[in-house]
């Protein structure tokens, strides 16, 4: 069985100085597709839905799928539920398996982020499942909707949080944000410098998507250890059905095996990238 917590996976991760791809999936071809990639280049994989998809794909679906794949791989397989928002649907994920889920509390003042974060920590150790939360807010949230602003990670909020929950991961919000760039994210590696020496436990980088191959290696060699990618996913997958859809002869069988290979092949190129080839 390869399915694993999210603690064991990043801690291996800090020790190597390596990365681990956090990849967002919809459905089965998906997780199929980076299952494979992880699988193929022996690497630990992390597979994840945010709440906000879920009316895309039911959890009750979609959950137990992810679970199943991650059982069956040869590699070790994080199961994560991104960007939680409610605690009643983070107990839903956490009674499927998941062995990790994200309490995304960060538009809230931090006292009461780390109040609700708390709360989750003490519902997931049940579970003994890990447990993310995010300090700062991004620019764009994960539905593609504009927050009030960015507020950059405060390094003392992030150390204060870490005190009072001991939570296994933190995302930071340096300079990233979801869904696509307009240009070249200019990311603040000062912040994301003093917030590690703050607290060290393995920091998270949402919004991985369009951030250079450099700057990945940068943000590892500072302490990322899980970086959050979706949108690339997504875009390479629907690439890979519209390049199908040109062909003369098609079938709906062979569009579902162009649409893994479409997730294979962006999968396998971030975890080329973060350097967890080889790490399983
Ligand atoms: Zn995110």
């Amino acid at each position: 069985m390869s399915l694993v917590q999210m603690k064991s996976l990043l801690q291996k991760a800090e020790a190597g100085n390596y990365g681990v791809g956090a990849f967002s999936v919809a459905n089965m071809e998906m997780v199929m597709g980076a299952i494979r990639a992880a699988e193929e280049s022996n690497s630990p994989l992390i597979i994840q839905i945010a709440q906000g998809r879920l009316p895309f794909s039911p959890l009750h679906i979609i959950g137990p799928m992810m679970v199943a794949a991650a059982e069956k791989a040869k590699v070790p397989v994080c199961v994560h539920f991104d960007h939680g928002g409610d605690i009643d649907i983070i107990k839903q994920a956490l009674e499927i398996g998941f062995t990790s889920v994200m309490m995304d509390a960060s538009h809230l003042p931090i006292d009461q982020n780390i109040e609700i974060v708390g709360k989750v920590k003490d519902l997931a150790d049940r579970y003994s499942a890990s447990v993310e939360a995010e300090v700062g807010q991004l620019g764009v949230d994960e539905e593609g909707n504009k927050t009030k602003g960015t507020f950059y990670s405060d390094p003392l909020e992030v150390k204060k949080l870490y005190d009072c929950t001991k939570v296994d991961a933190i995302a930071l919000s340096i300079g990233n944000a979801h869904g696509l760039y307009k240009m070249e994210p200019k990311l603040n590696f000062d912040l994301l410098a003093q917030a590690k020496a703050m607290v060290d436990i393995p920091l998270v980088l949402h919004g991985g998507s369009g951030i250079s191959p450099e700057d990945f290696r940068k943000c590892i060699s500072l302490g990322i250890r899980k970086v959050n990618i979706a949108t690339a996913n997504f875009l390479s997958i629907e690439q890979a059905a519209r390049n199908y859809s040109k062909q003369d002869k098609r079938d709906y069988f062979m569009l579902s095996s162009e649409m893994e290979k479409g997730m294979y092949q962006n999968v396998l190129e971030h975890i080329q990238i973060f350097q967890s080839e080889g790490k399983a």
